[in-house]
């Protein structure tokens, strides 16, 4: 089957090659892949700033039709069509696991990383981690759950109340669905955060999913600006969905008394923030981070997409072929880029 690769180290060309068709395991289903989305992440490992074991096929975020079944699986048949969570080939002995986080287990192997993930043709996937994808929701925001998860499952973690200002540092993908799960969970007063690259497309989308004011850092501080705009309070909660220290940095310096930073963005292996100490504990203030989700997000999540709450097809600038690969991967820094989708077998 055909598949798009990372072969080398370093930051180089993909490559379309053939690869044997999975074979589909007695406890599992095998998926015909409709749409997969490239994922952030997937940007840093085709870069190399996350080396990911090669060669490899990326794309963790999917959706498909069910064409085969195995003998040991009940509940699901051949031509359901599915969102799947990202298998993740947990060793299912370690304390984590045991105690019920896989997504923790420290010699995981998840797909798209560490097994083949979806940029091909065809992938197995495991029924605890199915779901039919509801009438109405489109083939390409059921493939976007995964991102939709982490972002909902940060918000949770959080514990974000209707009444909090929160600031949204970073307006890709993820900075864009963590707003409009703010704005599920009740807030209004979200600010967006971004960049000169940001102002002609991703700023407007921010507005469209909640932000009542959108803040461009790059030439003078973001922090000082919020500052302004909140009278000197600052915020109850300050989100970094960019993963760069400079920006982390300035979320420290905007956080209201009692106020928390919230951390889903991740950093580069090296990545050290300094953190004025003596106001962080005069201001009685807190850090939380949030990696990965939970099963009920995504239960909770395609609900939402199912009656119309979620919805975010202004995001998608991207519908290509697995051959159109560099448009995506060599322009991500486009300001016209939000995200990209790939349907493997169109
Ligand atoms: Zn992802
Ligand atoms: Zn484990």
């Amino acid at each position: 089957m055909k598949a798009l690769v990372k072969t080398e180290r370093g930051c180089t060309d993909l490559k379309l090659m053939d690869i044997p068709k999975p074979v589909c395991p007695d406890n599992g289903v095998l998926l015909k892949v409709r749409v997969v989305a490239v994922c952030g992440s997937d940007i840093h490992y085709y870069k190399d700033l996350e080396p990911m074991p090669i060669p490899q096929v990326m794309g963790h975020e999917f959706c498909g039709d069910i064409v085969e079944v195995g003998k040991d699986v009940s509940g699901w048949e051949i031509g359901d069509f599915v969102i799947s969570r990202v298998p993740l080939y947990p060793c299912g002995e370690c304390p984590e696991c045991r105690d019920g986080h896989p997504e923790r287990c420290r010699s995981r192997k998840s797909a798209g990383l560490q097994t083949q993930g979806a940029y091909t043709e065809y992938i197995v996937s495991f029924p605890n981690l199915l779901y039919r994808v509801p009438e109405g929701v489109s083939e390409r925001m059921a493939a976007c759950c995964e991102p939709s998860a982490v972002c909902l499952h940060a918000v949770k973690r959080f514990h974000v109340r209707p009444e909090w200002t929160v600031a949204v540092s970073g307006v890709g993908m993820i900075g864009l669905l963590t707003i409009q799960f703010l704005h599920i969970y009740g807030v209004k007063n979200i600010i967006a955060i971004g960049l000169d690259s940001d102002a002609p497309k991703r700023f407007p989308i921010a507005e469209k999913f909640g932000a009542v004011k959108t803040i461009n850092g790059q030439h003078r501080s973001a922090a000082e600006q919020v500052l302004e705009y909140t009278g000197g309070r600052g915020v109850d909660l300050a989100i970094d969905c960019v993963g760069a220290v400079p920006a982390i940095d300035e979320l420290f310096k905007m956080m209201a008394r009692g106020g928390t930073l919230g951390a889903i963005g991740v950093p580069g292996p090296d990545a050290r923030v300094s953190v004025n100490w003596n106001k962080f504990v005069w201001g009685s203030q807190s850090v939380i981070s949030s990696f990965y989700s939970a099963p009920e997000d995504w239960e909770e999540l395609i609900g939402y997409m199912k009656d119309g709450t979620l919805s975010f097809e202004e995001v998608f600038t991207h519908d290509l072929k697995l051959e159109e690969w560099e448009q995506v991967f060599k322009n991500a820094s486009n300001p016209n880029y939000v995200k990209a989708v790939f349907r493997p077998n169109a």
